[in-house]
């Protein structure tokens, strides 16, 4: 039967099947990357973000989707206060994972 429209294709993606060979190097050095939920409480608390563009949900899902390029720069803004990792419901120790990432992915800091 027609009903006059269609459902979309599913754009779920299956992370673990993608060749991202720099994430699967940070989440051996920082297994704490491979649990974040992109809830964004990181991003909603930064002191960073309320004068500069940073949001490490936008980096962490980048990361974890191979498309990167766009949103390390704004790892420069990021001042290490730490305050992100007070209210991960994850328990991610971002201000360690932040510097792992620079490692990684040669951002300076
Ligand atoms: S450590 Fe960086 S990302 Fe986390 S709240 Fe502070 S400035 Fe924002
Ligand atoms: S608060 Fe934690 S789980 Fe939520 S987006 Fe930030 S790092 Fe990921």
């Amino acid at each position: 039967m027609d009903f006059g429209y269609s459902l979309s294709k599913s754009s779920t993606m299956k992370i673990e099947n993608l060749e991202n060979s720099k994430f699967k190097a940070l989440a051996k050095l920082e297994p704490d990357a491979t649990k974040c939920i992109g809830c964004g409480c990181c991003t909603a608390s930064c002191s960073a973000g309320v004068f500069a563009d940073m949001s490490l949900r936008q980096i962490l899902l980048s990361l974890q989707r191979d498309c990167q390029d766009k949103y390390l720069p704004m790892l420069q803004n990021c001042m290490l206060c730490g305050k992100c990792m007070l209210v991960c419901p994850r328990g991610i120790n971002t201000r360690h994972l932040i510097l792992s990432i620079c490692k990684i992915y040669g951002i300076e800091q």
